[in-house]
């Protein structure tokens, strides 16, 4: 056997790898390698499983050679990525006649019939996929239990219980294999990220009887706490009993430290638990990771069967890494390396008040931790329309299957009546970090009639709003008080040495001071977009912005621009404050006019009113300025080539903020960046007019002040005519959302209806406003650098659409030798921490 790549007996020298035959094996290997007295354990290769799924089965006899001639056997799936899953364990093979005979003299006669009926009716189900209903009739757990069974199961297949060991052997590996080729476990693994052709190992191994007349039991051990990662042994022991059962009779089982809720195993088996508490500790330290241990205690000796990764939240897995980095078992860039960056996303979500009045309507699993507020939908398609509609949504199914993705993607958050810790939604709730409350009994959901029925009476209506706690398990009536998130010591850390390792520049995208306080505290270097249009949604200013855009005359506007410059002023002395110094870039005016103006009728008689002119002459001026197509209309720099006065108006608010923020802090250099150029013409006019303004305010102050002129590129002819354009910038940003839209002639606010048609039949790969179109819009990236950097060496290359925070966008733009990229604040953490990653 030992020459058999295929089937391997896991000895100290034997070679394993996870590639060839699973985790579960090389981790055994290593427990082996260790002297922990592992039992017995030959491990399949992934090739040879795939054999047997297609019915060649390998040498049986060979594989039990290995064993003692009576020893029973579990088998267990040994998957490359542990969090690929696959089939459930199948203990006690080999059980029949006789060695229950003899197991009834070793363990006692209760234990070993209790075994073998758990095994006959495990194996009928599982294995010979009998349906389980047919032992329902099968009384109690004595010896005519087992006679029952026995005969329900010939009853049901016309044959007797297989009770060769290498036959229950060669049906038990057959049935694992299937099983993982099953459609479902496909689907189920490719959406934790398991490519197509994954493979499954399977390893068996010696029973270490957990049940019998002596000292007997099973638990797992771990020694930090999975969902705040920091140091405490937890983990249940449960005596007579195999496998994870201490895990599923939670009521029964034994704590493994002392604790005031009940009996401890550290209390009735302190020798014991000091060799297992050794034992992981060990494991910590030479498998350099937090392990959980599988133990059982047989006849008053301790075996460990195995060891696993211990599960851990988001904010577990930075403080693990963080913890063994300092604890010198891994270097730090490996600890960054093991967080991925999308992890971050929860450490930095927002969880319930601890204050707040909760209306608490529900109680489930907490299944993925923050919480979230949105209005109830009960489909994949509804909650997506939400989201393009902006509106934040709460996705509500019975269970979540792989076609829920999308739709769980779109929500804030979701619930579901069915399902456990482990089940669809959980596992890709967490692995998204969107807040998730699953198996919720106390709720009736009546999906059909698209509302949930309370315990005491009352109807939650689709379109009502909930909050969804994910930490507490909670399901909250309306719109609770929320918190920010905490961020710890140990994110800092890890924070700290990604920014060690990092080559690249993170902005953050931010519009108001609170924006901008965001990204300081995540540590964004500077400001790479702030759209000035954002600033004027305030309902005071929207007014003044509207007489503005009503003026007639030249005159009238610059007489109400003047009113505006103030405002613009001071929020950009704000922004330059808050960022210390650090580069704050403003992109002036961007969209069309009319989008400030109202499109209702009495939107517009309040605005007459406010205006003090007649509705007809609102009405009509309206009409004039609509357009067919305002994303490519009169917005950009077309509005700042045809009414200069609104970019003149910003370019003197930002060089009076410069100075006013420059005399009691670091000066500042504010960078001022023209959207959706196509032409070099525009940016020479605009360009004149600052330049100008700037000289009037040098001039007027007399002191002087840097600043720095950039171009938005987010039209194609922008990418293309990079070269020219590039001439009179200092820095080039490419505005991948209006050059995504451009590019594919595809309007991001309406794409969303038909996006998840186009993807599911693989006509785009991905929403190409989600993830970067390399391909296409990429081209147009590195034509527009290349292009860009010819005229101009030093030109500052950026990106700061929503592509902007992806690790992918991060690796092509920093493979292209970009400057720095800019997304939203809460982003920045994940960016600074994807950036590292590819720097290392
Ligand atoms: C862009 O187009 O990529 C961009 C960042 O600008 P906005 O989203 O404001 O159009
Ligand atoms: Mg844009």
């Amino acid at each position: 056997m030992q020459n058999n790549p295929n089937t391997t007996l896991v000895t100290q020298t034997a070679p394993i790898a996870t590639a060839t035959h699973g985790g579960r094996a090389k981790c055994l290997q290593r427990l082996v390698r260790l002297d922990l007295p592992v039992p017995t354990t030959v491990a399949l290769s992934f090739e040879a499983v795939h054999k047997i799924a297609q019915g060649e089965l390998p040498d049986i006899e060979a594989v039990l050679k290995q064993f003692p001639d009576d020893a029973l056997l579990c088998v267990r799936p040994s998957s490359e990525d542990p969090d690929w899953g696959g089939p459930g364990a199948v203990l006690n093979i080999g059980m029949n006649d006789s060695s229950h005979a003899t197991l009834c003299r070793d363990l006692g006669s209760d234990a070993a019939t209790a075994l073998y009926m758990r095994f006959v009716q495990y194996y009928a189900v599982h294995v010979a996929r009998l349906d389980p209903d047919m032992f329902d009739n099968v009384t109690g757990n004595g010896p005519e239990g087992l006679k029952e069974t026995l005969r329900a199961y010939e009853d049901e297949t016309e044959e007797s219980f297989p009770g060769n060991r290498a036959t229950q052997l060669g049906a038990v590996l057959r049935s694992m294999a299937r099983a993982w080729d099953g459609t479902t476990a496909r689907l189920l693994r490719q959406a934790k990220g398991a490519p197509a052709e994954a493979g499954l190992g399977l390893v068996v191994q010696q029973m270490a009887f957990g049940v019998g007349i002596k000292k007997s039991g099973a638990g797992v051990l771990q020694l930090v706490d999975s969902n705040t990662g920091l140091p405490q042994i937890t983990g249940r022991y449960l005596r007579q009993s195999q496998g994870r059962d201490a895990l599923h009779a939670e009521a029964e089982a034994l704590y493994l430290t002392k604790d005031p809720r009940g009996p401890s195993l550290e209390e009735e088996e302190p020798v014991l638990f000091k060799q297992l508490q050794d034992h992981a500790a060990l494991m910590r330290v030479k498998l350099r990771e937090e392990m959980q241990v599988e133990f059982t205690v047989d006849d008053g000796v301790l075996h460990i069967l195995d060891g696993v990764r211990v599960a851990r939240s988001p904010r577990a897995a930075v403080r693990i890494a963080v913890q063994l980095a300092k604890d010198k078992i891994i270097p730090q860039q490996e600890a960054v390396m093991r967080v991925e960056p999308s992890m971050l996303n929860e450490l930095l979500h927002r969880q319930v008040d601890k204050d707040a009045a909760r209306d608490v309507i529900g109680h489930g699993i907490a299944a993925s931790p923050g919480a979230a507020t949105g209005r109830i939908v009960f489909t994949a398609a509804e909650a997506q329309a939400s989201a393009s509609r902006n509106e934040d949504c709460v996705l509500v199914r019975r269970e979540t299957s792989p076609e829920d993705i999308r739709g769980m993607h779109a929500a804030k958050a979701v619930l579901t009546e069915r399902g456990g810790i482990t089940s669809h939604a959980a596992v890709i709730g967490r692995g998204i970090g969107l807040p998730c409350v699953v198996g919720v009994s106390d709720i009736r959901f009546q999906t059909n009639d698209k509302q949930l029925m309370l315990k005491d009476g009352r109807i939650i209506k689709q379109g009502d709003v909930i909050t969804i706690d994910g930490t507490s398990g909670d399901v909250l009536l309306g719109a609770p008080a929320m918190q920010e998130a905490a961020l710890d010591d140990a994110f800092q850390n890890l924070m700290d040495w990604a920014d060690a390792e990092r080559d690249i520049g993170i902005r953050a995208n931010a519009d108001t001071p609170a924006d901008a306080q965001t990204a300081r505290n995540f540590n964004a270097q500077g400001i790479g977009l702030c759209r000035t249009e954002h600033m004027f949604f305030d309902i005071n200013r929207l007014t003044v912005m509207r007489e503005m855009i009503f003026a007639e005359t030249g005159e009238d506007r610059r007489a109400v621009l003047e009113r505006l410059l103030p405002m613009q002023r001071d929020d950009f002395t704000q922004l330059f404050r808050i960022m210390e110094g650090q580069p704050v870039c403003i992109r002036l005016f961007d969209p069309p006019l009319h989008e400030f103006l109202p499109t209702n009728r009495s939107g517009q008689r309040e605005l007459a009113e406010a205006l003090d002119l007649p509705l007809s002459d609102v009405t009509r001026r309206i009409e004039a300025m609509m357009e067919y197509n305002p994303m490519l209309g009169l917005r950009g720099v077309r509005l700042g080539v045809t009414v200069p006065e609104i970019y003149e108006m910003q370019a003197r608010a930002i060089f009076e903020a410069t100075l006013e923020a420059s005399r009691d802090g670091d000066p500042v250099v504010p960078e001022i960046m023209i959207p959706l150029v196509s032409a070099k013409r525009e940016v020479e006019l605009v360009k004149t007019n600052i330049d100008s303004v700037a000289a009037a305010v040098h001039n007027e102050r007399g002191e002087s002040f840097d600043y720095r002129l950039g171009v938005m590129v987010e039209t194609p002819r922008a990418a293309l005519r990079a070269g020219d354009i590039a001439q009179h910038c200092a820095f080039l940003s490419f505005g991948t959302n209006d050059l995504t839209q451009m590019t594919y002639g595809l309007s991001r606010d309406d794409a969303g209806r038909f996006m998840s048609d186009y993807v599911r039949q693989e006509v785009f790969p991905e929403d190409p406003f989600h993830t970067l179109d390399l391909d296409g819009v990429g081209e147009l990236l590195e034509l527009g650098a290349t292009r860009g950097r010819k005229t101009q060496p030093d030109v500052t290359l950026s990106i700061c659409g929503e592509h902007g925070g992806n690790p992918e966008s991060i690796a092509f733009c920093r493979a292209r030798g970009f400057d720095y990229v800019s997304c939203s604040p809460f982003r920045v953490p994940g960016a600074r921490l994807a950036a590292a990653q590819l720097a290392i």
